[in-house]
């Protein structure tokens, strides 16, 4: 079993490198006690990076994914460097942070733009995807064709005017009863979900989500918003960062 350290608040997004001890050696990977790496799921890629046994040589990790209650990193490296990880060992794990932080950006982006969306036009969004340096979203209509605009300038103006953004952890019950549950999305909760991580963009969404996100707005950045595109069920829209290296403001 792993414990998902990145899961646990809001800075814990933001934490680079970790140490934890190796428990398991499937073919071709790790499992680890506690990590940071994000597993691939919910929309979100997962990270890469690298891992190392406490003063001993780095191995790739070019892959991360869930396996029951585990994460299996997938390594490639030298066979001396990967020799030194072994059950036991504790390890120092090392993010690709311009990617998980590009991520970040995107995942609370498309938080912002799902909920613009949702009350400027009363449409969820079905499904959305992160990659590279965009995002798509799947809506579950077709936006009308003055949106567009209205909705970029809401993008910059929550860059220019940022909104905090908080992490609770909310039992099922009480989430159930709130009545913004779900409000701009259309992928429903499981049913054994309990305690509900709930991701909230002051003044703006409220919404269950397992991904890693920024503390505020601001760090969105600049993005450019795509003309939507027709496809199966409602418009696909699509937004991309227009610096995806921007850095990462001290805290
Ligand atoms: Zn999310």
């Amino acid at each position: 079993m792993t414990e998902l350290a990145y899961l646990v608040d809001l800075p814990a997004a933001y934490v680079r490198s970790f140490r934890a001890h190796v428990t398991a050696l499937p073919p071709g990977a790790v499992v680890l006690d506690r990590t940071y790496f994000y597993p691939t799921g919910g929309g979100q890629p997962n990270d890469r990076g690298a891992l190392r046994s406490v003063g001993g040589e780095p191995v790739d990790v070019v892959d991360v994914n869930k396996s029951g209650p585990s994460v299996l990193h997938r390594v490639r490296g030298a066979t001396g460097a990967l020799r030194q990880l072994s059950v036991g060992v504790e390890v120092e794990g090392t993010l690709d942070w311009d990617r998980r932080y590009r991520h970040m950006r995107l995942h609370t982006g498309q938080h912002l733009l799902s909920a613009r969306i949702f009350s400027r036009t009363g449409l969820r969004t079905r499904k959305a995807q992160l990659s590279g340096s965009g995002a798509t979203l799947d809506l579950e209509g077709t936006l009308p064709a003055d949106a567009l605009s209205r909705l970029a300038e809401d993008l910059e103006e929550a860059v220019r005017n940022p909104r905090p953004v908080k992490l609770q952890h909310i039992a099922r019950a009480d989430w159930d009863r709130n009545p913004f549950a779900e409000r701009a999305g259309l992928v429903p909760l499981p049913v054994q979900v309990d305690p509900v991580r709930v991701v909230e963009i002051e003044s703006t969404d409220i919404c269950p989500c397992g991904g890693t996100h920024l503390r505020s707005t601001g760090e969105i950045g600049r993005v450019i918003l795509q003309p939507p595109v027709a496809s199966a069920g409602g418009d696909r829209v699509a937004f991309s960062l227009e610096d995806p290296s921007q850095p990462t403001p001290p805290e």
